[in-house]
């Protein structure tokens, strides 16, 4: 056991469909305490990885599910000696509905809301429910709060949330645009205005969070008002393994050629398409890029699939917003790929940006700032980070203050 003495810590619990990913941060701000991921849980293969201290250790959690998962994650976290200073669990959340505009803390009516969203994100929904009521019972004492990828959408307007559809599927089943990475774009965003000196009151920006999934959004002063995920994950950018947009024609075609009914096109279009569909080879972007490189055909077209959807899909934002300062890259693919964005901005000449080839080079590896060269619109890199903005609305609605650390701290001294 480490003779650990902290303030107080926030777990930040992230529980997908097959993975569970934690990590623990200081109240207050500061890098990750530990971090980890459970993977390929249900299946033989089911292993939890965690790093701390810089060192990486893989547990075989013998076929386990998410309970298995989480309890080998608080028997590490009680090992270290870090159990006791966790004051506040934040959850990642896929799905808040209209129901939740902001982060909010878990209470019994929270839960029955919850609980209701269910049939809008079937796969995903139970997985966070499970992580969330785990959390509860393992944390009694620690305020849960959940932190939805969709409230920083909220914003959008009716022209850019309805699908043109019969409208009674909205009022009776919550069928509209919802978007999502809503942590990242509103951090990303925020950043963003700042390092720009940007009026608060009075800017436009276009963030491109460009990972396994991606999505872009136009944010007006702060707020959110167009995005290009609709109701699911799957709408917009071309993305690791999902289509994005697709003609549902074109779906209705794959069924009667294919043979597949809704589940399995459904299947299809979020696990067998986007980058691996096309390249036929692997999704993952510096694969390809490294591919490409050696002529690969097929990474070679998905990579120019990939940049002509996604400067299509910033054409489009663009124009829902009043004006257009900066278009801003995050997530994996746009934190590093330094050809990505490259291409991408000079699809966007129309828009007058320009590119600084040696900026654009050394933004990699988690360093951000800008890539123009210095006329039209700002491009600029902004590492993303989700878990901090998770960890902050915890530690914020547990209403953990700068008091209750220094106590802490102060306790941990004795
Ligand atoms: P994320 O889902 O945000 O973790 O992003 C994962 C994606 O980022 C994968 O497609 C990676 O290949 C991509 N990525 C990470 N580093 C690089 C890099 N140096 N060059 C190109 N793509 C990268």
């Amino acid at each position: 056991m480490s003779s650990y003495k902290s303030p107080l810590l926030v777990l930040v619990v992230n529980c997908g469909s097959s993975s569970v990913k934690y990590s623990l941060l200081p109240v207050g701000g500061g890098a990750p305490i530990a971090s980890g991921a459970a993977e390929c849980l249900g299946l033989p293969e089911a292993r939890l990885s965690i790093k701390l201290n810089g060192v990486k250790i893989v547990e075989d959690l013998k076929g386990g599910a998410h309970e298995a998962a989480l309890s080998a994650i608080f028997a590490h976290l009680q090992t270290e000696g870090f159990l006791r200073y966790i004051a506040a669990v934040g959850h990642r959340v896929v799905q808040g509905g209209e129901r939740f505009s902001e982060s909010v803390v878990v209470t019994p009516e929270v839960l029955a809301d919850l609980e209701k969203l269910t049939p809008l994100a079937p796969l995903l929904h139970p997985a966070n429910m499970l992580g969330i009521r785990l959390c509860m019972k393992s944390f009694p004492m620690a305020p849960q709060v959940v932190v939805f990828d969709t409230a920083f959408h909220q914003t959008l307007p009716p022209a850019a949330y309805t699908y043109a559809i019969p409208r009674a599927l909205q009022r009776e089943h919550g069928l509209r645009r919802y978007g999502f990475h809503g942590t990242s774009h509103r951090y990303v965003s925020g950043k963003a205005a700042r390092m720009l000196g940007l009026d608060p009151d009075n800017h436009g920006l276009v963030i491109a969070h460009l990972g396994n999934g991606s999505s872009a959004t136009a944010v007006l002063n702060g707020r959110s008002i167009d995005t290009t995920m609709g109701l699911t994950p799957l709408e917009g950018l071309v993305m690791g393994t999902r289509s994005g947009d697709i003609d549902f024609g074109a779906a209705a075609y794959i069924a009667r050629v294919a043979g597949l009914d809704m589940a399995g096109v459904d299947d299809m279009l979020n696990k067998k398409s986007g980058l691996l569909g096309i390249s036929e080879l692997s999704s993952d972007c510096r694969t390809l890029e490294n591919a490409a490189d050696e002529g690969h055909e097929g990474a070679l077209l998905a990579l120019d699939v990939f940049v002509h959807r996604l400067a299509r899909c910033i054409g489009g934002l663009a124009t829902s917003l009043p004006r257009f300062d900066a278009l801003v890259f995050t997530g994996g693919i746009g934190e590093n790929s330094g050809r990505i964005r490259a291409a991408t901005l000079r699809r966007l000449e129309v828009f007058g940006f320009t590119l600084d080839d040696e900026a654009n080079r050394e933004m990699v590896g988690g360093r951000g700032g800008r890539i123009d060269a210095d006329f039209g619109p700002a491009a600029l890199v902004v590492p993303t980070d989700e878990e901090s903005v998770i960890a902050r609305d915890a530690a914020a609605l547990a209403h953990l203050s700068d008091l209750d650390v220094f106590a802490a701290q102060r306790r941990a001294a004795v």
